[in-house]
């Protein structure tokens, strides 16, 4: 619990330790970086800190009772807030939130995760901050010394979901701000914030996180063994929220799987066994093929690498380094940048709502004769 929990970001962690340690604690934060970085985590171990009832030198004790209530979310006075849509119900806020206690990089927003039970997907509603929530869960609670803790804490997330009325009543608070409050506004970039709040607001930057430091918290989690860890940490992008998601996908094993049966069918170029493959690729939904197609590309990216470097590059899917080795010695013609290409056409074409099927009935078509060596193949088809 505690620090123990945000993930890497070493810097952060003295940064805002340190503060706690010397008070002089701003009124107003703002944590930017990209996603999954750990600004959610940060802000969650510093309010911890903040509140400790034992220990005042940044660090926490884990044993008082804000040590037991802030981490599981049950603190009256550490608020998280999340931009929702107009006709989302108080349980389900209460429901996402409530998730953070199990991990801070738990997915908990709506644009991210339209339906708590769903997997994914976009949702069409607008998601914002508007004028009474802000109101209602900002300025209200604020007229109010704290119940229990030290501060007043509010963890403003995906602070760019502020709308022009939302953000001036925030605004107000933000120029006189209660003796024991404190605000952490969280966001991807500087530019997404407005400069009247971003020049009242103490800034703390985040990194993109190490692959390296990924892999061990998926390990410590006990969501992967280390080498599935290691495969998992180079897909995330910096993001373990994205790692964790990918752990807990029972989608990804037989994707790869599926995606590595397509690509031999596909070379074998056997028209019906292709077409099967096609149909299992397509048969469950858009959001599932385009998770598929990422990890083909993954794989092709690889195959790229591998027949740069061979086998010290720095590839993937680490587990699958006999997988490349064979196709790079079996395939030395194969035209990878033009499969890279179709996979990325293909994609385009998903994300366009074109019929899945003919999509990837094209691109088994474009792989197979790639894979074969054809010069005159083009990933893209044009229209003559
Ligand atoms: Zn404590």
């Amino acid at each position: 619990m505690g620090w123990d929990r945000l993930i890497g970001q070493d810097r952060v962690k003295r940064v805002l330790s340190s503060a706690v340690a010397s008070k002089r604690v701003a009124h107003a934060w703002l944590f930017h970086g990209p996603p999954g970085s750990g600004k959610r985590a940060a802000a969650l171990a510093f309010a911890q800190a903040l509140q400790c009832k034992e220990r005042f030198d940044g660090t926490v004790c884990n044993s008082c009772s804000a040590c037991h209530k802030v981490p599981r979310m049950l603190h009256p006075d550490v608020h998280v807030l999340i931009p929702h849509a107009n006709d989302a119900k108080p349980q389900d806020l209460g429901a996402r939130v409530a998730l953070l206690a199990e991990s801070p990089y738990a997915v908990i927003d709506y644009s991210r995760r339209p339906d708590l039970n769903g997997s994914g997907g976009t949702g069409n509603k607008q998601v914002a901050y508007l004028l009474g929530q802000v109101q209602e869960e900002l300025q209200a609670p604020m007229k109010y010394r704290p119940v229990e803790g030290s501060w007043r804490i509010s963890i403003v997330t995906s602070v760019h979901s502020m709308r022009t009325a939302g953000a001036n009543a925030f605004l107000k608070l933000l120029e006189e701000p209660g003796r024991d409050t404190v605000f952490i506004l969280l966001a991807e970039r500087l530019d997404q914030v407005l400069p009247t709040i971003l020049s009242r607001c103490q800034q703390v930057r985040f990194s993109p996180l190490e692959v390296d430091e990924m892999a061990n918290g998926l390990v410590q989690e006990g969501l992967a063994p280390a080498d599935m860890a290691a495969v998992l940490a180079r897909m995330a992008d910096g993001s373990y929220e994205q790692a964790r998601e990918l752990a807990l996908s029972t989608e990804l094993r037989s994707s790869r799987d599926l995606v590595l049966d397509f690509l031999r069918q596909a070379f074998r170029a056997s028209g019906d066994d292709v077409m099967s493959r096609v149909d299992e690729l397509a048969s469950h939904g858009r959001e599932s093929v385009k998770f598929h197609l990422h990890v083909l590309l993954g794989l092709i990216r690889d195959l790229l690498l591998y027949a740069e470097v061979g086998s010290h590059a720095p590839i993937v899917n680490l587990d699958w380094q006999d997988v490349l080795s064979k196709f790079s010695r079996g395939l030395p013609h194969a035209r990878l940048d033009v499969m890279a290409e179709a996979v990325e056409y293909a994609m385009y074409m998903v994300d366009r709502n074109v019929n899945q099927r003919i999509a990837l009935a094209h691109l088994a078509i474009v792989l197979g004769r790639s894979m074969q060596g054809d010069t005159q193949v083009k990933p893209v088809p044009r229209l003559e």
